[in-house]
Formats: structure tokens, C-alpha cells, sequence
């Protein structure tokens, strides 16, 4: 044993945790009623912003994620606020210009924020720059942070570099984020020990509870002279989220590591974060408890619910233990990126398209092009040049910093909101998001912001209000009978719809998509291809952008289309050259594999 000191606590519960569990649905007003006991408890800080919260309260919840910072701030007045920070990505999911970082720093520490936990899904520190001077200049603390991963590249050594790196750009402390939940115990003290033996700042411990080796984790990290630990109030805790905050203050009570916390109170906010987890329990996935495979295929728990959702929707859930194993094959040929946003997405999305084409990189998707080219920063390892030459051909790879080739765009965004921003902090979340950004802005002027409708807790209430009657039937399973009621949710026509099901009186929330939406022809009008010159995509998904007109003349494999599946983009090009004869898509429509979407006439 080495250092014995009073460890500090970061909860997580008002970011991370229900990020982890509830698909950050947390709402600000299930939060303020207890801010007055949190505030009391003697956190060192509170995770309260960042990360998928302020996409979350734009796109689902309909809140200015701004003026939940500002009250939060009130209503915690002496604990610290945090928030992560994608550094150059922001909170958005690509690269902005120095401007924007700047003025995003700026106003997050003016609003409210205290900490701000900076780090990069690739580990290159010149993506942190910028973010770190920024809060510096701010005088707000500035936390490096490493992305825990294991690979061949990723050594003791590397991580020590990286903090080194951080360290002399004047960052505060150190984070080791283990998002994934990978790390092991005595993996953990070495790290630990290593860090501390050569960089005189507060490490910070941030591990996720997936594999079930969390709390050992940050005992071991402890004793190898960590500073600090992040928990979850244990209502929301393990599983894909933190260990409980509760038992890490009780486990190290009355020992040199006494955290000091007030545990009775914790109590209290234990409770009262159990009724919330409830309100929201058809965001719950079957994939929030401890989870093993972790340990053996590296995929964050979040991703696997990710991709469960999206093979869900593809009708091809039987395939994810296949999406499973190639996920690190990508992973490799990309040189073993941390899995984390947005190279989580970037990673699993290949895969996926991997394995449901049948053929592996048949279709490559934008993101892993600009990956390939450089834009996302340096990659760990070497990438496989094979890909790269399939994927960009002889085109440049970037070697400086990505942002470095991005000019200032704070006055170009700003005159693109024009009007529909009545403050700094609005034209900020139009930058994040450009178009559910805008459409946020655009409801609140209308006065027309919607948040998502909530189903009834199971067990608890009777048909939902927004639901209508339930239609009966009587079904034999197996020779026993059972009475069903169903009861639908949503509008006709939108695609997917939740439907409240109940069997022998025990409610349960299912979500399906009416199956003519997807048996192509018959939902959509168009024709299955045929013709060599018939332009269609072998996914479902939505048009982005539709780049030729009729009349036009393409050449053989210029990009006609840009379609999106899992919030990642897909060029489509011309199979022949020749002429635009018809075009049947929109920007917006939804598409199905095989239509005939371009006709072009060689
Ligand atoms: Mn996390």
C-alpha cells in the first residue's frame, strides 16, 4: 500500500447513470425535487451534463439543455457540476473549428459547469487541445482523460504518455474512463500505480460495472493511490452503470480512504431515484445488468443494446452473435480505436453492414472513409492498408490535427439560425445539431415542443391515456389458455409503434414496425430493381441527399445518392454510366433494399 487519503466522489447519477440505463431519459424535473439532499451529501462533484444528455433533451425530451444547466446550478449551489466533453466533437459528432470549442467552453463554464472531464474516442491528445485551453482560460478545471482499451498497442506505457501529453497542456487531474467496463482489477493497479509514479495530478477513476469487476477495480485503484472514484446512487447503479455509491462509502468507512460522505442521506436519494428508474422503464433494455462477454469481445454494453435495437429493426436480431465477432475484426483493420462516441458507432455500424451484405466492406460507410483519410485524428495502430486503398484510393491521408483544416465557422453558423437563436447558447445547439437542433428552435418559437410520451409503470395503471381501448383475444398456447389485451400507441402510418400488451393482466410495453413497411413494393410503390441501370441500396434507411437531377449525365461510379442507417451515412453511386431517366426519392423518404430508387439509361 501506498498513499492513504480521504477518497472523493463523483455521483454520476444526474448523466451517466441514467445514461447507461435509461437512454438518458432523465428529465430535469425528476431531478430538481432532490437536488437540496444532493447537495448536502459532500460530493466532490455532480455529473450533470454532457456526454448523450444534451442530444437527449434536444431530440426526445424537448428541454433546453442550457436552462437545465442553469437550474441545476441553482439548485446545487455548493457541489460542483460536470460534464463530459468529446473534446474537438464537443457534444456533437464530428470535428468543429477552434471558434466553436472556444465559445462552447466558454458558455458551458458560464452557465453552470465547474469540471469538465475532456477526452477523445481516439486517444490523440491534439483533439484535446483546444477544449483544454479553452476551459483553462475559463479558470474551470480542466480533467485529461484516457479512454481505457485493450489491444495489442494499448500498454501501460502508452496511457502513461498520453497523461504526460495531457499533463503539460495543464490539465488538473487525470480520468481513466473504462466506459466499457474492461478493466480488471489488478490491470487496474497497474495503470494506477504507473500514473502516479510519474505525473503529480489527481487520477480520477470512472469504470463501468458491465463485466461485474467494478467496485474491485476502484478498490485496487485505491490502494495503488487514486484520488478519486465516480459511483451511481444505487438505485441506478451496476450493470452497464457504476458501482453504487452507497456501498463504495460503506466499503471504505472507518478506513484511511473514508470518503466522509453522508450515507443516511444517500439513503434517502436511493429511494427516491427508485421510483424514478420505474417512470422510465420502457427505456430499460434487457441489456443493462451484468454482462461477461464484455471481457471477451470488448463491446461496450451500450453498443450491444445499440446494435440489438438496430438488427431489431432490420428483422435479423439471429444475427448478433455474428455482428459480434466481426465487430473487433473492424476493429483491427481500423487499428484498434477505443470503443466509445462516436468510433463505437463508426466500428459496430460497419460491422453490422459487414455481415448483413453478406461480404465484408462491399459497402463502407462515409464515416469509416473519413476515419480512414485521417479525419478523426491519428488512429492507435497502424490502419489496414488494404481497406484504405479500397476505401479512399490513392486520395491523402491527413496527417495534422483534423480541426487544423477546419476554418472558423461560429459567424457562418450563427447567420444560418438567423432569428430562431435568441442567445449564444442557442446558436451552440443548432452547431451540435443542425437539423433536431433547428427543429427544437423552430417548435419553441412556435410554441409547439412536444417531449416524448411515457407509458404506465407495469402493474400500476390501466390502459394508457394516450392509447384508446384494448382489443381482446382469447389464445391457446400449448393447451393453456390465455386472455390478451392489446392496446396501440402511436400515430398510423409512422413507421414504428409502441403497443401496450398485456397477458392474464400483467402489462408489458412492445415496440414493432407494421410489417408493410418494410416488404418493399408493396409499402413504398417502387419497383423492385432490375434494369443494370437501376440505382438501389442493400439497407434499409433514409435519403440524405439525393445529388442528380434527371437529365443529368453520371459516369460510372460517381455518388448519385446519400443514404443513412443507424445515424451513419452511405454513398450510393451510378452502377453504369449514362443518363438520369427517373428519379423516385426524396430527401427524407425511407427506402427498402432492392427498389429502384435512380433509372439510369446507358
Ligand atoms: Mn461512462
Amino acid at each position: 500500500m501506498t498513499a492513504q487519503k480521504k477518497i472523493t466522489v463523483t455521483d454520476t447519477i444526474l448523466r451517466d447513470a441514467h445514461q447507461s440505463l435509461l437512454a438518458t431519459r432523465m428529465r430535469t424535473e425528476d431531478m430538481l425535487p432532490i437536488c437540496d439532499k444532493l447537495d448536502r451529501v459532500g460530493y466532490w462533484s455532480l455529473e450533470v451534463w454532457g456526454g448523450a444528455t444534451f442530444d437527449a433533451c434536444v431530440r426526445f425530451l424537448k428541454e433546453d439543455p442550457w436552462e437545465r444547466l442553469r437550474q441545476l446550478k441553482a439548485a446545487l449551489p455548493n457541489t460542483r457540476l460536470q460534464m463530459l466533453l468529446r473534446g474537438q466533437n464537443l457534444l456533437g459528432y464530428r470535428h468543429y473549428s477552434d471558434d466553436v470549442v472556444e465559445a462552447f467552453c466558454a458558455r458551458a463554464a458560464a452557465n453552470g459547469i465547474d469540471v469538465f472531464r475532456i477526452f477523445d474516442a481516439m486517444n490523440d491528445v491534439r483533439n484535446l487541445e483546444t477544449a483544454i485551453r479553452a476551459v483553462k482560460k475559463t479558470g474551470k478545471h480542466a480533467q485529461g482523460t484516457i479512454a481505457y482499451t485493450t489491444s495489442p498497442v494499448h500498454t501501460v506505457e502508452l496511457f502513461v504518455e498520453q497523461a504526460r501529453a495531457m499533463r503539460d497542456m495543464g490539465v488538473d487531474s487525470i480520468a481513466i474512463k473504462d466506459m466499457a467496463g474492461l478493466l480488471t482489477p489488478f490491470a487496474t493497479g497497474d495503470l494506477v500505480r504507473a500514473l502516479k509514479a510519474e505525473i503529480d495530478l489527481p487520477v480520477f477513476i470512472h469504470s463501468h460495472d458491465t463485466a461485474g469487476v467494478a467496485s474491485m477495480c476502484q478498490l485496487k485503484a485505491i490502494e495503488n493511490g487514486a484520488d478519486h472514484i465516480d459511483t451511481a446512487i444505487s438505485s441506478m447503479a451496476w450493470g452497464t452503470s457504476h458501482p453504487g455509491t452507497e456501498s463504495m462509502v460503506a466499503a471504505l468507512r472507518g478506513t484511511p480512504y473514508d470518503t466522509g460522505l453522508d450515507l443516511e442521506l444517500l439513503q434517502e436519494i436511493g429511494l427516491y431515484f427508485y421510483a424514478v428508474r420505474k417512470k422510465y422503464h420502457q427505456f430499460e433494455s434487457e441489456f443493462t445488468g451484468v454482462d461477461t462477454r464484455v471481457q471477451v469481445n470488448q463491446v461496450p454494453g451500450g453498443m450491444i443494446s445499440n446494435l440489438a435495437n438496430q438488427l431489431k429493426e432490420q428483422g435479423a436480431l439471429h444475427r448478433m452473435d455474428e455482428v459480434l465477432a466481426e465487430i473487433p475484426k473492424v476493429r483491427k483493420d481500423l487499428g484498434y480505436p477505443p470503443l466509445v462516441t462516436p468510433t463505437s458507432q463508426i466500428v459496430g455500424t460497419q460491422a453490422f453492414f459487414n455481415v448483413l451484405a453478406g461480404e465484408r466492406y462491399k459497402t463502407i460507410t462515409t464515416e469509416v472513409k473519413y476515419y480512414l483519410q485521417g479525419r478523426y485524428g491519428k488512429a492507435p495502430a497502424p490502419v489496414c492498408e488494404h481497406l484504405r486503398f479500397q476505401a479512399i484510393g490513392s486520395e491523402e491521408v491527413i496527417e495534422c490535427r483534423p480541426a487544423d483544416l477546419i476554418a472558423p465557422e461560429l459567424d457562418k453558423l450563427r447567420k444560418e439560425v438567423g432569428a430562431l437563436a435568441k442567445s449564444e447558447e442557442d446558436v451552440l445547439t443548432y452547431a451540435m445539431f443542425p437539423d433536431i437542433g433547428r427543429k427544437f428552435l423552430e417548435e419553441r418559437e412556435a410554441g409547439t415542443l412536444q417531449p416524448e410520451v411515457l407509458l404506465p409503470i407495469p402493474g400500476t395503471a390501466a390502459a394508457p391515456a394516450q392509447g384508446g381501448v384494448p382489443t381482446e383475444f382469447v389464445i391457446d398456447v400449448h393447451g393453456e389458455t390465455y386472455r390478451v389485451d392489446i392496446t396501440g400507441v402511436g400515430v398510423k402510418g409512422e413507421g414504428k409503434r409502441h403497443f401496450y400488451l398485456s397477458i392474464d393482466g400483467m402489462p408489458e410495453e412492445v415496440v414493432f414496425e407494421p410489417l408493410n413497411a418494410f416488404v418493399g413494393a408493396g409499402g413504398s410503390q417502387r419497383k423492385q430493381a432490375s434494369a443494370p441501370g437501376d440505382v438501389s441500396t442493400t439497407m434499409p434507411g433514409n435519403v440524405v441527399d439525393v445529388l442528380v437531377a434527371v437529365g443529368d449525365a453520371v459516369k460510372a461510379g460517381q455518388t448519385v445518392l446519400v443514404s443513412e442507417a443507424m445515424k451513419m451515412e452511405t454513398e450510393i453511386q451510378a452502377p453504369i454510366a449514362g443518363t438520369v431517366k427517373a428519379i423516385h426519392v426524396a430527401k427524407g423518404d425511407r427506402v427498402n433494399p432492392g427498389e429502384v430508387l435512380i433509372e439510369i439509361e446507358g
